[in-house]
Formats: C-alpha cells, sequence, structure tokens
C-alpha cells in the first residue's frame, strides 16, 4: 500500500506551522478515533496514519528530513509510531480524549508499540588470554560463554506449550496506566507503569516451566572464533549476534572478544616491531662478528660491523610481527649489549694485561694472587 503524502493526510499546507499541524491533527484524530468507529478498520487505519503523520510533522528534526528526502529519509524512524501519546506535546490531546471518551480508552496501542517494542539484547563481554605467537601468528581459538537465548520450548513467549499470554485487563495490553489529576494549575495526565502486567501489556497464566516464565534463558555456548595474525592487548572481534537475544523480537547483541597477549620471555612488542637485547663479547664488538639472531620465526646471521659500542640497535627489516589486516610485517630492533666477562682464568687475564699494554694503558699483575691493587702501598 502506497503511503499518502504526510500534509495531505492532515489536510495542512506545507508551510503549515506547528500550531496548525497540531490543530488539524486533533480535528482528523478526533474524527477517526476507534473509540467511535468500533470494529471499523478503515477508521483505525486512518487514525494510524494520522498518528504517523503528526509524529513527523510535529517534530521539527523530522519534518525537515521529510520535507528533503520524503519517506525514504524517514526509513526505520516512521512506520506505526504515535508514542506521544505520553509525550509532552500531547498533554492537552490525551485530556481531549479523556474528556471525550472517558478514561481507560481501550484503544491504547500507542505506548505499547514503544514499550513493548523491540529491544536489542545486550552486548557481552569476554576477556581472552592470548600467547604471545598466537597473537603474533593468529590462531584458531575455541571460547565458553554464557549468554541468554530464547527459550526453544516456549518459543520466548513465556507461556506453557500450547497456551498463549493473555492480554492485561488492568492496562487493556498497554503496559502502562494513565492517571489525570486536577490541580490548581490545571489537569495533569501522568502515566505510569501497569502493577499487574509490569510493563509487559500481557499475563501468562500457566508459565514456560523450563523458563519459568521468562521466554528466556541462560546457557553455555561454545565459539570458534579465528584470531587474526597481529592482534594486540586491548584489541577486540565482534562476534555478531552472539550476545543476548533480543526483546520482542529484537536483534541480539554481539558478543566482544578483548584481548591479552602474554609477554615473551625475550621479545618486547610495539605495535608490530619487536625488540630484543642481544649480548655480545668485547671482542665481536672490537673486532666485527656474524651473530645468530632468534626472530620469532627463526635465526637470522647478522654482520656486526667492526667498533660496535654497546647498545647500539640495528634494524632488522620485516623481521617484526605481522601488521594486522595488512601486507607487510613490522621490524625487529636488536640492540647489542656487551658484556664484561667475569670469571677469567689466569692465561685469559695475562692476555687481557698485554692487550692493555700494547694500548698505552699500566695494570698492576693482579694474578691469581687476588691481591687488590692497593696491597704494596
Ligand atoms: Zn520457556
Ligand atoms: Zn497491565
Amino acid at each position: 500500500m502506497s503511503k499518502r503524502d504526510y500534509y495531505e493526510v492532515l489536510g495542512v499546507d506545507r508551510s503549515a506551522s506547528d500550531d496548525e499541524i497540531k490543530h488539524a491533527y486533533r480535528q482528523q484524530a478526533k474524527k477517526y478515533h476507534p473509540d467511535l468507529h468500533p470494529g471499523d478498520q478503515e477508521a483505525e487505519r486512518k487514525f494510524k496514519e494520522i498518528n504517523e503523520a503528526y509524529e513527523v510533522l510535529s517534530d521539527s528534526q523530522k519534518r525537515s528530513t521529510y520535507d528533503q528526502f520524503g519517506f525514504d529519509g524517514l526509513e526505520g524512524n516512521a512506520g506505526f509510531g504515535g508514542g506521544g501519546f505520553t509525550g509532552s506535546p500531547f498533554g492537552g490531546v490525551g485530556d481531549i480524549f479523556e474528556t471525550i471518551f472517558g478514561s481507560g480508552s481501550p484503544f491504547g496501542g500507542f505506548s505499547q508499540q514503544r514499550r513493548n517494542g523491540p529491544i536489542r539484547g545486550n552486548d557481552l563481554r569476554v576477556d581472552l588470554t592470548l600467547k604471545f605467537e598466537e597473537a603474533a601468528f593468529g590462531a584458531k581459538k575455541e571460547i565458553k560463554i554464557t549468554h541468554e537465548e530464547l527459550c526453544s520450548d516456549c518459543l520466548g513467549t513465556g507461556a506453557q506449550k500450547g497456551t498463549q499470554p493473555v492480554r492485561c485487563t488492568k492496562c487493556n495490553g498497554t503496559g502502562t496506566i494513565n492517571v489525570v489529576q486536577n490541580t490548581a494549575f490545571g489537569r495533569f495526565q501522568t502515566s505510569r507503569t501497569c502493577d499487574q502486567c509490569g510493563g509487559k501489556g500481557t499475563i501468562i497464566n500457566d508459565p514456560c516451566p523450563t523458563c519459568k516464565g521468562k521466554g528466556r534463558l541462560r546457557k553455555q555456548k561454545k565459539i570458534s572464533l579465528v584470531v587474526p595474525a597481529g592482534v594486540d592487548t586491548g584489541h577486540f572481534m565482534t562476534i555478531p549476534n552472539e550476545g543476548d537475544v533480543g526483546y520482542n523480537g529484537g536483534a541480539n547483541g554481539d558478543l566482544l572478544v578483548y584481548f591479552t597477549v602474554k609477554p615473551h620471555p625475550k621479545f618486547k612488542r610495539t605495535n608490530f616491531d619487536l625488540h630484543l637485547e642481544f649480548p655480545i663479547s668485547f671482542a665481536q664488538a672490537t673486532l666485527g662478528a656474524e651473530i645468530e639472531v632468534p626472530t620469532l620465526e627463526e635465526t637470522v646471521r647478522y654482520r656486526v660491523p667492526e667498533g660496535t659500542q654497546s647498545g647500539t640497535v640495528f634494524r632488522l627489516k620485516g623481521k617484526g610481527i605481522q601488521k594486522l589486516k595488512s601486507t607487510g610485517k613490522g621490524d625487529l630492533f636488536v640492540k647489542v649489549d656487551v658484556t664484561v666477562p667475569k670469571h677469567l682464568t689466569p692465561l685469559q687475564k695475562d692476555l687481557l694485561i698485554d692487550y692493555e699494554k700494547a694500548m698505552g694503558g699500566s695494570i698492576e699483575k693482579l694474578g691469581s694472587s687476588k691481591k687488590g691493587i692497593f696491597k704494596n702501598k
């Protein structure tokens, strides 16, 4: 069924003021109120149409969207809304209905539409600890989660098999009860949640024994996920629809898996780069040497040039971690640490003394006597 233009529905000009729109709405709504046309589906359809038009045209933002883009611009917003019966701009209209039709109008679908309408389920968060290598190379993991699912016995209605929830008689299925108060300042209409049905609008006489009438159950589920190479602590993955089931037919929430990456005994990680401290001897540093450097995947040979100072950092390009969702890898930074030997043999010590002498220094021979250098003074 194609929709009629909202201005046409209310019978107003496109340039109509807010007051004109409100006035036109009241006239039309009174004319087609379903209480005046019991069982008349055409009247009910018109009444809905009027409410929908008013919902859009009374809201300056929606109105300008509609003016610019038509129904398409309102996609997902429009539809049978009309929730304004509890909203402030309708206070007066509510009064009019109360006055004309008496309170407890059986036509109460509006607030119910909103209150009992589809609500998306909760997102869930789980934390997953990964080994350093799993994060670097990616991994297949299986996690156990607990989320709320629709009860399969009652299909979410909460009512025992073969029965259905029935409309709440106290609120006539709206879930709310309107209270009109007369005060010195005028009549005020407030609405509160129906205490008989708790706002659901329906009552379950025979609750489903499986879910005890809730329509949903907490269930454990195993989820397999493929962790991409390159993830790091603080990164997360979204697994759509594995959160809690929605309410009233609303979409499921998502499952968010947050990663924590365990440290590595050798490598430190900064984004996709790796850092390694590598000890070399004084002689290697002085003379230059080919060293074998471990990377995450293999051992690579690297030529340390002659005269390398302790603390010098060499960069091995592409020997870091796979970049997340990208090609290429980070780099490996190797910081050489020239170590001072602690336990030398007498021969090694002699050689070192000779070396020092050759360099023009002067060293008392300490030898194996273990005497301090101040001993003879
Ligand atoms: Zn159930
Ligand atoms: Zn109720």
